[in-house]
C-alpha cells in the first residue's frame, strides 16, 4: 500500500525524474517515478501520507519545471513488489506538449555575466538551460533549435560542446550563444564596440532610448529625470496614467524603504519575475503616478537590462511598453524606429521575437497574486479548467484587453495579452496569436464562442473560420471566468462590475447580479439603466456620464459648472426627444461619473482614469455609507448622487466622499448577495469585472462576505478584467453542452 501522486506542466525534459529518484532516496522511500501522457506519476509504497513528500517536490522543482496541476491518490495497491526507488521506463504516449514562458535570468548566468574569465563574460544574451527565452523566440514544436529564431546562429565550438554535454548546465540549451557566435546587439547608424556603454551614458545624462528586450521594445530613461519623464509624457499624450518601473535587484527596495511581503518577494525575484504593483507613500514618485500611490516594478530580468544598470547613476528606470496608444508594442528594428521617436536612439538586436510579449502585471490581495495583465512569464501556459468536451473549442474575447483561449482536454491554453482590437496592427497580432498557438499545441478548435456583439473584431474573425459559432454574453463570460478558475459548476453568485459589454436586451451591461441554479444562468439585479449618450464615446467623457445621470433621475441640487451648461442642455433635449438612446447598466460608467465630478475631470486619458484617480484618494479606518437601496431588481441610483452632490457642496473632504462612496457600492454588493442568499439558499461569490481592479473596493468587498459566512471567490490566474473574457466564453460552453 502506499499513494501515487501525479503531476502535470512542465516537468519533461527539465530533469524531472531524477530530482523526484534524489528526493526518494534522501527520504528512504520506495517506489518509481515514470513520464505519463501529460505530466510525471510517481508511486510511493509504505504507510506515509503523500503530504509532506508533495510539499517538498513542490518547494524544491528544478528551476525550468512548472507544475499546472496535480492530483494526489492515497492507499493505493500495487501487483508488483517493489524494493527500491526507481525511474521506470517511458511508455510512448501521445501527449500534449507544453511550451515554456520566457524566464528572467538565473543567477548562475548573472554570475558568469559578470566573471571577466568566462566566455560569455559581458555577452547580453547569455542564458542556460534554467533561464532565457522560450516562447517569446519558438516558432513550432518540439522545442528544438531549429523550430525557434535561434536558427539563424550556428553554435561555435565552445557553445556547441557546452550544448552537447549532459553534465553542462547548458546541455541542450536551444538560445545557447555567446559573443563570437550569438545574436548581437546594434545601432541603426552608429557603430562602435561599447554599445551597452553608449545607451547607458544616454541614460545617465537624461535621455530616453529604445531597448530590444525578450518580447518586444521598451521605451526607456531615468526615471527620476523629471525632464525626460515628462518628455515621455508628452509623447504617449499621457499625462496621468502611471509608469512601470525597472530596478537592479531588490537592494533599491530597501534603499527606499520599500518593503514586500513575503510573497511578493519570492514573486518579484521568480522566474517569471513580472511588474508588481505597489502602494508606494512617497512623494518622490508623483511624478510615476500622479493619480495614486500604486507604482510598478519590476527586476531586470534579462542580462542584457543587468548590463544596461552595470554603471547607470540613477535607481529607477522606466520601462515602458515600446508602443503609440492602442498599437501593439514593438518588436522589429522598422515599427520600432518608425513608431517610437521620442527614441533618441535604440540598441536593437538581431534575435528575432517571433511571439510579442508584454511584461506581465500584479499586484498581491490578502498575500495572494490577483493578475492585472497576464502575458509574459505566464503565456503560453495553460489554466487547469474541469471539462468534459470531447473536441477542441476556442473563446475568442472581448474587444479591448483581448486574448484567445483554446481547450483541449482539461487545458486552457489563454493567449498572452494582446490588447484593444481598434485597429489594423493589434487585430494583425490577434490573428497571429490564434495563427501561433493552433500551430504549436496542435489544436484544431471545432466550435468558436464569442461575444453577442456583431460588430466587434473578433466577431466578424470567428466567420472567416468557417467552424460554427456559439455566443456568450460578456459578463456572463466574466462570471463564468472566476468560475472556470475556482472549479465551480453550479450553485454561484456572481457580481460582474464592469465597464460596458452588450446585453442580451439590447442595452449595454456592467452592473450585474448573476445566479447560477441547476444549470441556469440568471441575471438577478442590476444597476438602474441610465442613457449613455454618444455610446461608446462616454468612455472619454465621464463628465457627460455624470450629466446623464443628473438629468435623467432628475436631480437638481447639483451645480453645474459653467463650461459644462451647454452640454448638459443639450443632454436634456437628448433625452426628453428620446431618440436613439441607449441605456446602460455599467458600474464602471457609473464609477467614472462620480469620479468625474468630485474631481473635475473633463476627458478620460485611459479606461477608467477617473475611477481610478477615485480609488486613489480613499482613506483607510473609515466606514461611513451612503444612503441606498435595492429595488425590483435594481440598484437605485439617484439617492446616493444626490447625497454625494451635497457632502461635497457642504466641503466635506474629498477623501471622505469618495471612501464613503466606495463603502457604499460594497455595501450594496453584499446586500444583494444576501438577497440571493436567501432566494436560492446559495452562500458562494464569484466576483468579477473591471471594477474589481479597484483593491479598495475589493478589499472592503471581501471582508463583509468574509465576515459575514459567505464564500468569496476571486480571479487568479486570469484578470478581472476583459483578459478573463475568453476563458469564461469557453467555460460557459463547457457547462451548457454536454
Ligand atoms: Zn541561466
Ligand atoms: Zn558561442
Ligand atoms: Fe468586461
Amino acid at each position: 500500500m502506499g499513494f501515487k501522486i501525479l503531476l502535470r506542466g512542465i516537468v519533461q525534459g527539465v530533469g524531472f525524474r531524477p530530482f523526484i529518484y534524489n528526493l526518494a532516496l534522501k527520504n528512504g522511500l520506495k517506489g518509481y517515478v515514470e513520464n505519463s501522457s501529460d505530466g510525471v506519476e510517481i508511486f510511493v509504497d509504505g504507510e506515509t501520507s503523500a503530504e509532506g513528500f508533495l510539499d517538498e517536490i513542490l518547494s524544491n522543482l528544478p528551476p525550468l519545471a512548472y507544475v499546472i496541476d496535480y492530483s494526489v491518490e492515497e492507499d493505493v495497491t500495487l501487483d508488483e513488489h517493489i524494493e527500491r526507488f526507481y525511474i521506470k521506463k517511458s511508455r510512448q504516449t501521445a501527449g500534449i506538449t507544453f511550451v515554456s514562458p520566457d524566464t528572467a535570468i538565473c543567477s548562475d548566468c548573472k554570475e558568469e555575466l559578470f566573471d571577466e574569465k568566462h566566455h560569455k563574460y559581458m555577452y547580453p544574451f547569455i542564458n542556460c538551460t534554467n533561464c532565457g527565452p522560450r516562447y517569446s523566440i519558438m516558432e513550432n514544436i518540439p522545442y528544438d533549435r531549429s523550430n525557434t529564431s535561434m536558427k539563424y546562429f550556428k553554435m561555435c565550438s565552445v557553445c556547441q560542446s557546452e550544448y552537447d554535454e549532459p553534465e553542462n548546465r547548458r546541455f541542450h540549451a536551444q538560445p545557447n550563444a555567446c559573443n563570437v557566435c550569438g545574436p548581437k546587439v546594434y545601432f541603426k547608424d552608429l557603430s562602435g564596440k561599447k554599445l551597452i556603454e553608449i545607451a547607458r551614458k544616454y541614460l545617465n545624462d537624461g535621455k530616453i532610448i529604445g531597448v530590444k528586450g525578450i518580447g518586444g521594445y521598451h521605451i526607456m530613461c531615468d526615471a527620476m529625470r523629471h525632464e525626460a519623464v515628462s518628455r515621455l509624457r508628452d509623447f504617449k499624450s499621457r499625462k496621468f496614467k502611471p509608469f512601470a518601473l525597472m530596478i537592479k535587484d531588490k537592494n533599491t527596495l530597501m534603499k527606499y524603504n520599500i518593503n514586500l511581503s513575503l510573497e511578493e518577494e519570492k514573486l518579484f525575484e521568480s522566474k517569471i519575475a513580472p511588474i508588481i504593483i505597489k502602494e508606494i507613500d512617497d512623494n518622490r514618485f508623483f511624478h510615476i503616478n500622479p493619480l495614486g500611490k500604486n507604482i510598478g516594478i519590476m527586476k531586470a530580468y534579462t542580462p542584457l537590462h543587468l548590463l544596461l544598470f552595470d554603471g547607470f547613476k540613477g535607481d529607477f528606470l522606466i520601462a515602458t511598453s515600446g508602443n503609440i496608444k492602442d498599437e501593439p508594442i514593438a518588436i522589429d528594428e522598422k515599427t520600432a524606429e518608425e513608431r517610437l521617436s521620442v527614441c533618441e536612439l535604440f540598441l536593437h538586436n538581431d534575435r528575432e521575437i517571433v511571439n510579442r510579449v508584454d511584461d506581465s502585471l500584479v499586484r498581491f490581495v490578502n498575500e495572494k497574486p490577483y493578475m492585472l495583465r497576464r502575458s509574459r512569464g505566464y503565456a503560453p501556459l495553460p489554466v487547469v479548467i474541469r471539462n468534459r468536451l470531447q473536441k477542441e473549442i476556442v473563446g475568442l474575447g472581448a474587444h479591448l484587453k483581448s486574448s484567445i483561449c483554446f481547450v483541449k482536454n482539461d487545458y486552457a491554453f489563454i493567449s498572452q495579452y494582446i490588447g484593444d482590437l481598434e485597429n489594423y496592427e493589434a487585430q494583425n497580432f490577434y490573428e497571429e496569436v490564434y495563427e501561433r498557438m493552433k500551430r504549436l499545441f496542435r489544436l484544431n478548435p471545432a466550435v468558436a464562442i464569442t461575444d453577442l456583439h456583431p460588430d466587434f473584431f473578433s466577431t466578424k474573425f470567428a466567420k472567416r473560420l468557417k467552424i460554427p459559432t456559439f455566443e456568450v454574453q460578456h459578463h456572463i463570460a466574466h462570471m463564468y471566468a472566476n468560475m472556470a478558475e475556482n472549479s465551480l459548476t453550479d450553485n454561484v453568485i456572481g457580481i460582474v462590475f464592469d465597464g460596458t459589454g452588450l446585453g442580451d436586451d439590447g442595452k449595454i451591461w456592467g452592473g450585474e447580479v448573476f445566479v447560477v441554479k441547476e444549470g441556469k444562468t440568471k441575471r438577478e439585479i442590476h444597476l438602474e439603466y441610465t442613457p449613455l449618450i454618444g455610446g461608446e464615446s462616454a468612455i472619454k467623457n465621464p463628465y457627460r456620464m455624470f450629466l446623464s445621470y443628473i438629468v435623467h433621475f432628475g436631480i437638481d441640487n447639483a451645480e453645474i459648472d459653467e463650461k459644462y451648461l451647454k452640454e448638459y442642455e443639450l443632454i436634456k433635449k437628448v433625452i426628453k426627444n428620446n431618440v436613439n438612446i441607449v441605456e446602460t447598466s455599467s458600474m464602471g460608467r457609473f464609477f467614472e461619473a462620480i469620479g468625474a465630478y468630485l474631481l473635475g475631470i473633463e476627458q478620460n486619458e485611459f479606461e477608467a482614469h477617473s475611477a481610478i484617480a477615485l480609488e486613489g484618494l480613499c482613506v483607510d479606518g473609515y466606514d461611513e455609507s451612503y444612503e441606498a437601496h435595492i429595488l425590483d431588481g435594481e440598484i437605485k441610483v439617484k439617492k446616493i448622487v444626490e447625497n454625494i452632490i451635497s457632502d461635497f457642496k457642504n466641503g466635506e473632504d474629498i477623501g471622505k466622499i469618495t471612501t464613503k462612496f466606495h463603502n457604499t457600492v460594497a455595501d450594496l454588493i453584499f446586500r444583494s448577495a444576501i438577497k440571493m442568499k436567501e432566494k436560492y439558499n446559495i452562500n458562494r461569490v464569484s466576483l468579477s469585472g473591471g471594477v474589481f481592479q479597484n483593491i479598495f473596493l475589493l478589499r472592503k468587498t471581501v471582508n463583509l462576505f468574509k465576515k459575514n459566512g459567505f464564500e468569496v471567490f476571486l480571479h487568479k490566474n486570469v484578470p478581472s478584467n476583459d483578459g478573463c473574457i475568453s476563458l469564461g466564453q469557453v467555460y460557459f460552453y463547457i457547462l451548457n453542452n454536454r
